[in-house]
């Protein structure tokens, strides 16, 4: 199959690798001439072009440009498609991206996988990115059945789990589980380097660990892709904020009052729901 990808970063270069590997060939169009010659270079894709015409010839096309990019870079393409071309994106936010696009284009189907790494850039793609990890589908009432098996199968080769859900469900359970732990780890690391005597924050640097390592890792990620979740997510996120605030708020309260036996039941609680969301690492502990 002829499958084209526009935008080749992290996520658009990792899914031209794992396309490539099982015999289709790739078309794919970037912003760069370097980047495409990167491409080509490191094997994500067979053609690359600065020119989005090149996927006039792809059955499937891939949006993998940053989440503003996409809708406008889907109006200009479908200029160049044959009506039965099947367009999805993998933008991590759906409403407004299907929203815009649907009525645009009849074969579009929204996707995310829920993969990816803290770098960016063609540099930063690698082999077998999605494999084992949710990919989410959000087609429409309208959507073809066709559009959905194709693009299902091709999620399926990857090696991703697929889910089917609203745009809107999906931007509220995203909320929860990867936008707003970003801006609790970027509000962490804030905290910490407020510390106002020098050889202190010092030597909370030197200390850091495990623990801060973890914690941290999704704060000290792309601040692009910080700033678009909260831009395209913004109420789902300004929601999720102010329930996690009313539960800081309630920690802040039992520690003042030195309510101890609260504490412990609250901790209790979240000890045991940790494993409704990542149950892999209670199976195989690490
Ligand atoms: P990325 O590594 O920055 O890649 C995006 C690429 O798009 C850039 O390398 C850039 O290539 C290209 N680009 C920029 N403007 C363009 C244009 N006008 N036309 C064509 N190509 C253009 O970003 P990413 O992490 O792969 O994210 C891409 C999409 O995946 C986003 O919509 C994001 O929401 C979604 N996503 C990201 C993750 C994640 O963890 N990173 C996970 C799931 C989904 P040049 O080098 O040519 O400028």
């Amino acid at each position: 199959m002829n499958i084209g990808i526009l935008g080749l970063g992290l996520i658009g270069g990792s899914l031209g690798f794992d396309l490539r590997s099982q015999g289709h060939h790739v078309l794919g169009v970037s912003r760069r001439e370097s980047t495409c010659q990167k491409a080509i270079a490191l094997g994500s894709v067979d053609e690359a072009s600065v020119n989005i015409s090149l996927l006039a010839a792809a059955e499937v096309v891939f949006i993998c440009t940053p989440l503003a990019l996409i809708v406008p870079q889907v109006e200009q393409l479908i200029d160049h498609l044959p009506t039965n071309t099947v367009v999805t994106d993998v933008g991590s936010v759906k409403a407004p991206i299907v929203k815009a696009i649907s009525p645009l284009w009849n074969h579009f189907i929204g996707g995310h996988p829920m993969a990816g790494t803290a770098d960016s850039g063609i540099e930063a793609a690698q082999r077998d990115l999605f494999v084992g990890k949710p990919y989410v589908l959000t087609p429409e009432a309208t959507t073809p059945t066709s559009a959905i098996t194709v693009v299902e199968e091709i999620v399926r080769s990857l090696g991703a789990n697929i889910y089917h859900c609203q745009p809107e469900q999906h931007d509220r359970a995203v909320s929860w589980i990867s936008h707003l732990p970003v801006m609790i780890s970027a509000a962490l690391i804030s905290a910490c380097i407020n510390e106002t005597d020098a050889d202190v924050l010092q030597l909370a640097q030197k200390l850091a660990s495990s623990g801060f390592r973890d914690t941290s890792r999704v704060g000290g990620g792309n601040p692009e892709l910080g700033v678009m979740m909260a831009r395209y997510n913004r109420q789902a996120l300004l929601n999720s904020l102010q329930q996690y605030r009313h539960n800081l708020d309630e920690l802040i309260n039992l520690i003042e009052q030195e309510n101890w036996s609260t504490l412990e039941h609250k901790l209790q609680a979240t000890q045991q729901a940790r494993s409704n969301f990542v149950p892999d690492l209670y199976r195989n502990p690490v």
